[in-house]
């Protein structure tokens, strides 16, 4: 079955670029021109990936993809025109999965739809293909990893956690008691070619805290390591 992509840009050129270019490719494509379309489309269409611009009538890009995040786990690459740390960190924040630079190629483009979608195919395949009795699950005192249904829980009461929160808690829990640097979790957490900085951590880190540490203001999980980075306690 053709994966379906949902293009949100108002600029009608750049708009019919892309649905060329992704339906040339062997995809789905549907489209919206404006943030509430978009919000409307995504509910009725449940896309497997959304190409997302930030300056959108309406709603803006920020504003659909925090709105989306609380209701459907899709892949969200943004399109942004300021190449800026600021953009990033406050995309991250609102749950995106990548970033690209207006101008970009189509080349490009195509390339971290793939990618996006490949690492939502592996870890779904990962997901399904774990057997019942190895089914990996880490307990830290009232935390609980279920790592085949990427799901936590806390006082056996489910908690909501972006898809990269869950990774990073996931990489920690793997390394418990060892210090981590800001750097590694960049690289395994993120992979090699994302383009954040070690801020992109920092911020993850914050949002874990507030959801798994009983006073997130001293943390006794999730602690920092002056200098080195951070260690889970567990
Ligand atoms: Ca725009």
């Amino acid at each position: 079955m053709k994966q379906k992509i949902l293009i949100v840009e108002d600029e009608p050129a750049l708009r019919e670029t892309l649905e060329y270019n992704l339906s040339r490719q062997g995809y789905a494509v549907i489209s919206a021109s404006d943030g509430k379309a978009a919000l409307e489309t995504a509910r009725r269409s449940r896309p497997n990936l959304i190409v997302l611009d930030i300056m959108l009538p309406y709603l803006d890009g920020f504003e659909v993809c925090r709105i989306l995040r609380q209701e459907m786990n899709v892949p969200i690459l943004m399109l942004t025109a300021r190449d800026s740390e600021i953009d990033r960190v406050v995309g991250l924040e609102m749950g995106a999965d990548d970033y690209l630079t207006k101008p970009f190629s189509m080349r490009e483009l195509q390339a971290r739809v793939k990618a996006l979608l490949r690492r939502v195919r592996l870890d779904k395949e990962d997901a399904e293909s774990t057997p019942a009795p190895r089914a990996k699950i880490y307990r830290f005192g009232n935390l609980r990893l279920d790592v085949s249904r990427r799901e936590v829980y806390l006082n056996e009461k489910p908690i909501r956690l972006k898809p990269k929160e869950f990774d990073l808690l996931l990489y920690l829990a793997q390394h418990k008691g060892q210090v981590l640097s800001r750097d590694r979790l960049l690289e395994h957490v993120w992979g090699w070619d994302f383009k954040g900085s070690s801020r992109t951590v920092d911020v993850h880190i914050r949002w874990l805290r507030e959801k798994i540490e009983p006073v997130p203001a001293r943390p006794t999980r999730l602690v920092t390591v002056r200098g080195a980075g951070y260690r889970f306690e567990g």
